[in-house]
């Protein structure tokens, strides 16, 4: 029988093979030549002491022993050419594992994405990045893979359901992501790594027969007795379909306006809002590792924070350890943040969102506007930001104790946002209640992590796309919307989810609803 040990290992152990194995052979009271294979099922850092220890979950396979280990391979899809239409709109993770889901359940998605492949987008990565050009369809939000293709792509969730994070991990390494996402407590893959498996799902969906159409944007939905007829392309195209998963993201702020202005209910949700903070990724290790210098058997570190000021939460949000923060914008004349990191995180600056909780009494000054007044505040800060910045990608930006202590900065060291900053106090991007907060909640972050509150860390303004500022309300059990039939609201944009996985997890949730409507 294999043996299962649970141990604890200095850093410079787990990351070396051979010293590995001769701890676990001694700790098994073998030689180490006995050690046929062993296998890390599990790992983890425990950086709360001085001496950082790795923990291990480990399967030891010894001399004899017959080596059993689950392989990862891809559901047995067949061929779903000729089967019942179901329209997804949206290339994003909930579209996609919405799609691959239907095709294992017998049935042809049809994915209409409003951006390019993920080759083509980045011609407009690289428009924004540097001649400040924002295309409205193909963006950091916008095209295949959706907001998760040029990220950190953390894969952690706090999903409670364990079953259906295994899944979604186990399909992305059946299509090429590192096994190590199966095993780390906080696993990611990079931006250079995701476009490649994004490529390979859209690939298998149309090899087994569904059909994906990118420069392609949802005009309108057509319904009838509400019920699901079919969309509208910007040619004028219809698409006809009884059932559509609507998996278009929080930043699609024309299909919000279409829903509200067709009288198809929505509701007004609330989200965070803050700035995008950036520190020297020394600095960061050196705080959560205690040490001068972090060494070469550590990754570089992350962190996570989170207070209470003023009875609001203020915490920090998709952290990039050694990355670099990327302009968001998804239509010209505003800007917005968010941050990615290559696989190995060897970027010199970790950037982290820190935003602030929003209540819906917070939306009042754009109550004029109904279900879409949170998505209207977001707007209007965003534009804000963009005129003190000087009016193209640049972001409105400040020291960190300058801001808190309410002082424009003299001047702003490069950072590694690329289209560049402008000198702003922060304090007229936000209404007071929110600079308030921030100010006194950075305080509070400087007691908590040591060396975090110091003028080298860079603040960019606006950290605005946290999650949809809608809600589009839908049957808890058949996941179906209040009102419409044959209308499936998935994703984040929905208001169901928050992240890669959890976006990946709910298309997965809507492809079986419809199956079992359809049985
Ligand atoms: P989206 O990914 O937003 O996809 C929606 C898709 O719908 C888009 O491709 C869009 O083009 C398309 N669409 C919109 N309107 C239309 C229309 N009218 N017609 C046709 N198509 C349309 N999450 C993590 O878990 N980990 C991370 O490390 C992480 N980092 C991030 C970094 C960045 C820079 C950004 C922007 C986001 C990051 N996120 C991260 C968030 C994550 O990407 C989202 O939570 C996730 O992508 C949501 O998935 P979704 O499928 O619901 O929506």
């Amino acid at each position: 029988m294999p043996k299962e040990l649970q141990i604890q290992v200095a850093p410079e152990i787990a990351s070396d093979v051979f010293l590995l194995k001769e701890h676990l052979a001694k700790l098994l009271h073998v030689k180490s030549s006995e050690i046929k294979h062993f296998s890390i099922l599990k790992r983890s850092i425990d950086a709360r002491q001085k001496a950082i220890k790795f923990n291990l979950k480990i399967t030891v396979f010894l001399e004899g022993e017959a080596i059993v280990e689950e392989q990862v391979t891809l559901p047995d899809y067949k061929n779903v050419s000729n089967a019942q239409e179901v329209i997804v709109v949206g290339a994003g993770p909930a579209g996609l594992f919405a799609a691959l889901q239907l095709i294992e359940l017998g049935l042809k998605p049809i994915v209409i994405e409003r951006g390019k492949d993920v080759r083509g987008r980045r011609r407009d990565l690289k428009a924004i990045n540097v001649d400040h050009i924002v295309n409205e369809d193909s963006n950091y939000c916008f095209g295949e893979g959706g907001a998760g293709t040029y990220s950190d792509g953390k894969l952690y969730t706090r999903s409670k359901k364990r079953g259906d994070v295994d899944r979604i991990l186990k399909l992305l390494v059946a299509f090429g992501a590192t096994p190590d996402i199966l095993v780390d407590a906080h696993p990611h893959i990079g931006t250079n790594k995701l476009p490649q498996i994004i490529q390979d799902i859209r690939e298998k969906i149309i090899e087994f027969g569904g059909k994906v159409l990118f420069d392609t944007r949802v005009t309108d939905i057509l319904v009838k007795n509400n019920e699901i007829q079919g969309i509208l392309t910007q040619n004028g195209d219809a698409i006809e379909a009884q059932k559509l998963i609507l998996a278009t993201g929080h930043s699609a702020r024309d299909i919000f306006e279409l829903l509200d202005k067709k009288k198809i209910l929505i509701e007004a949700k609330p989200f965070a809002l803050g700035v995008r903070a950036e520190h020297p990724q020394s600095l960061i290790d050196s705080i959560q590792y205690s040490c001068d210098f972090r060494g070469e058997h550590l990754p570089p570190a992350p962190y996570s924070i989170v207070k209470q000021v003023n009875g609001r939460g203020m915490y920090s949000f998709c952290m990039c350890p050694g990355g670099v923060i990327a302009p968001c914008a998804t239509s010209p004349g505003e800007v917005v943040t968010n941050g990615w990191s290559p696989s190995k995180r060897d970027q010199i600056t970790a950037n982290s969102g820190i935003v602030v909780e929003l209540k819906l009494e917070d939306f009042k000054p754009f109550a004029k506007h109904g279900a879409l007044a949170g998505m209207e505040f977001q707007k209007a800060i965003e534009q804000k930001a963009w005129h003190l910045a000087g009016q193209t990608q640049k972001v409105p930006a400040q020291r960190l104790v300058d801001f808190t202590q309410n002082k424009i900065s003299a001047d702003i060291p490069k950072t590694s946002y690329v289209p560049g900053t402008t000198s702003v106090e922060l304090g007229q991007v936000f209404p007071g209640f929110l600079t308030q907060i921030m100010r006194e909640g950075f305080s509070q972050f400087g007691k908590s992590m040591k060396g975090y509150y110091t003028n080298e860390a860079i603040l960019h303004a606006p950290e605005s796309r946290t999650s949809s500022p809608v809600r589009i309300p839908r049957d808890n059990e058949s996941l179906e919307h209040l009102q419409i039939k044959g209308l499936y609201p998935c994703g984040e944009g929905a208001g169901y989810a928050g992240g890669i996985i959890s976006a990946a997890i709910d298309g997965e949730k809507c492809a079986l609803k419809i199956a079992e409507s359809l049985a």
